[in-house]
């Protein structure tokens, strides 16, 4: 497929998508799309838009939201 942008050759390739979702950022790992190598354009099928919208649709609602801070402890050896 030709990129729409800058009329390079697309490469099949799996990504990370990211998309907001009712406040909440949520990320999608290995979406198949298409890539330029060029411009970085993304383009996602139709297919696969409505299966992430289909899986953003049917997660349930969480109760609320925490923040945490995660610490490592160095100084025990
Ligand atoms: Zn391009």
């Amino acid at each position: 497929m030709e990129c729409p942008v800058c009329h390079n050759m697309m490469a099949d390739k799996l990504i990370k998508h990211f998309q907001e979702w009712e406040g909440r950022n949520v990320i999608f790992e290995n979406v198949p799309a298409e890539v330029c190598s060029v411009c970085g354009e993304t383009l996602l099928t139709g297919e696969v838009v409505d299966k992430i919208n289909e899986t953003l649709w049917s997660m349930p609602k969480s109760l609320r939201k925490e923040t945490v801070d995660i610490y490592k402890l160095s100084c025990i050896t």
